[in-house]
């Protein structure tokens, strides 16, 4: 294989700004009236605490899933499309906020890849359409749950249809899970069953409260989003401890990776929109369905508003003290919320078409002036080029991409690697990327 000697301080910062017409297709798709309509509609069942009543057939969790399911199998049935529905069903035991067994239904569609060397490769995207009032264990009061998560479940809905006819290399599962106010109940066992089933979820997301723009303190933002990632994995063994704290590689997980992957191909597709990159896993001690994925020892991340109301989360709707409380459809601010799902689109879209990512990519020089790095390119007739990514070692953000070609080591006279973080990923023609891997150390 060719091997390559650049000059990094030649290249132009992200050489590769190309889009993929096929994903500016699925992301055009994406449409902020009929995600307002879904949260309108999942509203309307009153609460969808996943202990309230399931066989009510307009009010509680039983009513709206029935509805859910329905959309997903109109999406599924309609012509053209490769999409098929998927479901979930199981009863949790009783827990701490699950004072009898109830029966959970996770509902969603699957887009089956089409590369049959990686059948088993799958992307998978939630949101949680359960909701809880003031009282996590009160069946009967109000939860609207607008934002929390009637966001992240029109999201659900909307790439499923964005997606439903597309051909994707991998599988993509777009899916509304419940139990999440009870304690992620619905999506450990989506995440326990995929790993059961063998599924390798590269890349998993929740999206949960994804749509209020307008801060507690009112402050007004509806140009950002915030994507959460872990450092250190919750899975680790003693060997992958070792080399991280020998790299120095806390904020190069495959979580972090995944979070920078969808920060660059968010903004790239979704114009007009900026994502951070935080680090840590959620919100300070406050958690989402990425986390039974992550407890599984897949990646996974959570993507999240700007600007967070405490008083629109888990409260039952009322006026105290003149202040309005309640997650309530008027707070939801749809071409917000279209953005960030616009965002997602473009980050799963370059990612399921994308060919395999290189694999064993290592540091082949150390303590040596020049820089070198080494992997191997994968079986996969797609692979048109490699992106090498750089970024200061005092940095969060890649700084520069650069186009090396379809070569298995690059040479960079003058670059420390002490002083840098780098990774490569794989390109095909139209400029889908795998996840940049980031480089170990060889075996010694
Ligand atoms: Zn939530």
């Amino acid at each position: 294989m060719r091997a390559l000697v650049i000059l990094l301080v030649a290249a132009p910062a992200f050489a590769q700004e190309r889009k993929d017409p096929r994903v500016e297709k699925i992301v055009a798709r994406v449409d902020a009236g009929r995600m307002h309509d879904t949260v309108a509609k999942l509203v309307s069942f009153g609460t969808r605490l996943t202990i309230s009543d399931p066989n009510d057939p307009v009010r509680g969790i039983g009513a709206a899933r029935k509805w859910l399911s329905g959309q997903f199998a109109a999406i599924a049935g309609q012509r053209g499309a490769r999409a098929k529905t998927f479901e979930d069903r199981f009863v949790a035991p009783v827990g701490r906020r699950i004072p009898a067994p109830v029966e959970i239904v996770n509902t969603g569609v699957i887009i089956p890849g089409t590369d049959p060397a990686r059948s088993k490769q799958a992307v998978v995207m939630t949101g949680h359409y359960d909701s809880m009032p003031s009282d996590v264990l009160d069946p009967k009061a109000d939860a609207p749950g607008a934002v929390d998560d009637g966001s992240g479940t029109s999201m659900t809905l909307e790439l499923a249809n964005a997606f439903a006819a597309e051909s994707p290399a991998i599988t993509l599962y777009f899916v509304a899970v419940a139990g999440e106010e009870q304690g992620l109940v619905g999506s450990q066992h989506l995440a326990e069953r995929l790993k059961a089933e063998g599924v390798d979820v590269l890349a998993m997301v929740s999206v949960d409260i994804a749509g209020n723009s307008e801060g507690q303190d009112g402050v007004r933002d509806s140009t950002t989003g915030r994507v959460f990632s872990e450092g250190g994995p919750d899975v680790e063994n003693e060997a992958q401890k070792k080399l991280r704290l020998a790299l120095g590689s806390d904020n190069d997980s495959p979580a972090r990776e995944w979070a920078r992957y969808v920060q660059r191909f968010g903004e790239l597709y979704s114009s007009g929109l900026r994502l951070r990159v935080m680090l840590r896993r959620d919100r300070i001690a406050r958690g989402s369905d990425h986390m039974s994925f992550a407890h599984e020892g897949f990646t996974a991340i959570r993507l999240s508003e700007a600007k967070e109301n405490y008083h629109r989360q888990h409260q039952t709707p009322r006026v105290e003290n003149g202040v309005q409380y309640g997650d309530d459809l008027a707070h939801f601010d749809a071409p917000y919320a279209a953005r960030l799902c616009r965002a997602l689109a473009g980050a799963i879209g370059s990612l399921g078409f994308a060919p395999a990512p290189p694999k064993y990519p290592v540091l082949a020089s150390s303590n040596t002036p020049d820089g070198k790095l080494k992997w191997t390119l994968p079986e996969d007739p797609r692979v048109a080029d490699v992106i090498l990514y750089r970024r200061p070692a005092d940095q969060v953000r890649w700084e520069k991409a650069f186009s090396l070609g379809k070569v298995s080591e690059v040479t960079m006279p003058s670059v420390n690697v002490d002083d840098w973080f780098f990774a490569v990923a794989t390109a095909d023609t139209a400029g889908d990327e795998s996840l940049p891997q980031p480089p170990g150390l060889p075996q010694r």
